[in-house]
């Protein structure tokens, strides 16, 4: 078998303090192949005195290491070294995170270079920032002090991991602050790579931190930890809801980045050939485990039947198999209690839509967690799988009469991620993108970002935005200093 990747670790332990530790219990967990659901690995289970360990060495590196002092160029410096690095092991970072997640190999190699951009664009900026200073002639002049907040926690999930913890890392390393990564148990795999790009990169030690292990454990521990002031979270909005909660008596602050049930908008105008190209990609990459995932499609009734007929088409020609094989298209859903999430979901679909592409496991793939691109036609704007992220190889496709309609559509959700607009028409597509409840808006064009703008959702689907100086807020705290010129004219409490 070639799809064993070479150097695959046997076990996966915790990065504590520039070491390579076990948990402090010895606790560890079963790591699964998701082709064959066989445990390839095992990663050690972190609990509350690992994770309390691992917050003690990034506040001691915090408070009394360089990182935080350095100048800003000094550690830009380091972020472009790390991003040099990660863009050399792409190779190998595309097989691992292939192999761990399920990813199609073609689709699991851009994500080096996106994880190395995170760095470099953090890095660049953090040279560029500028801090606002206000003078009141004769009187007063007041300056902001950026400082960075401290330990940061960094939660992130199993999809596209690397270049998701990478999102996390280049803002918070680049502000000063130390952290404590806790990576999805589904996929540790990748995020082991971290602590040798980082030490080959001469990041001081004590910097950055990572403990493996389950949500429930080393992520609750973490979120509840009294010495860490803020978490950045990606996952599910319900695991939000459940941090929101545990930040709230420690007055925590929190970046959330959450679930999505993005609709994309096609308007008879549109140039329907393209539209089919993006609406396929943009639910079907990434195995369909994509949080901006326009996975709900409203089609103008004009070319409705046309539009379902050529998608589903195109749909059940779609690629499913093995992820290292670079004709796959998608590959194998991340874990088995995944699959049967989605799973579920297609049987649920099963009455509330028409099934006119896939509909389970495909022919002739009879173990793993694959899944055939699902597409269901005539949803009812109800039914579960046109609201529920199923974060999975499954759309739900619905007509539409005109644009108030679409619009209300598109609305009708707890979501609000992403959105999608397919139209020839300047106005009716800039007047779609400003009332649709999104956080971000593409138009005839899908998921291809611009690192300075912000990303984050609205509603169910997010708390604050990050991208560009944003992130950079998110890490520093901005202390006003005022300085008085001259006099100061205080009323004499107490002097008559
Ligand atoms: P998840 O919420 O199950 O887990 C995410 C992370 O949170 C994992 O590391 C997990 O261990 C940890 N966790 C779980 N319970 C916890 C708890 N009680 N306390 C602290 N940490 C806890 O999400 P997932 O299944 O790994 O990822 C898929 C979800 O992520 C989808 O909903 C997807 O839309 C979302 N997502 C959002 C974005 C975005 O930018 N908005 C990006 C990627 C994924």
């Amino acid at each position: 078998m070639t799809r064993i990747p070479e150097n695959l670790p046997a076990h996966i332990p915790h990065y504590i303090g520039g070491r390579r530790v076990d948990s402090i219990g010895g606790e560890r967990f079963d790591v699964l192949d998701p082709v064959t659901n066989e445990t390839y690995a095992t990663a050690a289970a972190g609990r509350k005195a690992d994770v309390d360990a691992a917050v003690d060495a990034a506040r001691e590196a915090f408070l009394h290491g360089p990182w935080p002092r350095m100048k800003n160029r000094q550690r830009a410096r380091i972020l472009h070294r790390i991003a040099d690095i990660v863009e050399s092991r792409d190779a190998e970072l595309a097989v691992f995170e292939s192999f761990d997640s399920g990813l199609p190999i073609t689709q699991a190699r851009g994500q080096a270079q996106r994880a190395a951009e995170n760095f470099r664009f953090f890095a660049d900026l953090v040279v560029a920032q500028r801090d606002d200073t206000y003078k009141v002639p004769g009187t007063q002049v007041n300056y902001v002090n950026r400082k960075p907040k401290g330990v940061a926690g960094l939660i992130t999930p199993w999809n596209t991991p690397f270049m998701l913890e990478s999102w996390k890392l280049g803002p918070a390393l680049a502000s000063g602050c130390t952290v404590v990564l806790k990576p999805a148990e589904f996929t540790p795999l990748s995020a082991s790579l971290w602590a040798g790009i980082f030490e080959e990169a001469e990041l001081p030690t004590g910097v950055f931190n990572l403990v493996n292990g389950l949500g429930e454990e080393a992520g609750d521990a973490l979120v509840k930890h009294p010495d860490v002031p803020l978490i950045s979270f990606t996952g599910e909005s319900s695991t939000g809801q459940l941090i929101f909660a545990n930040c709230a008596p420690h007055l925590k602050a929190m970046s959330m980045e959450l679930g999505g049930k993005s609709p994309a908008v096609v308007f008879a105008d549109a140039d329907l050939e393209k539209a089919i190209d993006s609406t396929l990609f943009g639910v079907f990459s990434l195995n369909g485990e994509r949080c901006t995932a326009g996975s709900r499609i409203l089609v103008e009734r004009g070319v409705y039947d046309e539009f379902v007929e050529r998608y589903a088409a195109r749909a059940r020609n779609i690629v499913v198999g093995d992820p290292s094989d670079p004709r796959t298209e998608v590959g194998s859903l991340v874990h088995p209690e995944h699959f049967q999430k989605v799973m579920s979901y297609i049987e649920i679909g099963r009455s509330e839509g028409r099934l006119v592409a896939g509909g389970g496991r495909p022919e002739g793939l009879d173990t793993g967690n694959f899944v055939a691109p699902t597409v269901f036609a005539d949803v009812r704007p109800d039914a579960r799988i046109f609201q529920e992220e199923i974060f999975g190889p499954v759309v739900a496709i619905i007509p539409f009469d005109d644009d108030a309609e679409a619009l209300s559509l598109a609305n009708d959700t707890r979501y609000g991620l992403a959105a999608y607009v397919w139209t020839s028409k300047l106005e009716r597509a800039h007047l779609f993108a400003q009332s649709v409840e999104a956080g971000m808006v593409w138009l005839n064009s899908h998921n291809v970002r611009d690192l300075r703008s912000p990303f984050g959702g609205v509603k169910a689907s997010g708390l604050g935005h990050e991208g560009g100086y944003r992130s950079l807020d998110f890490y520093s705290d901005q202390q006003a200093v005022h300085i008085t010129l001259g006099d100061v004219h205080t009323a004499r409490f107490g002097a008559h």
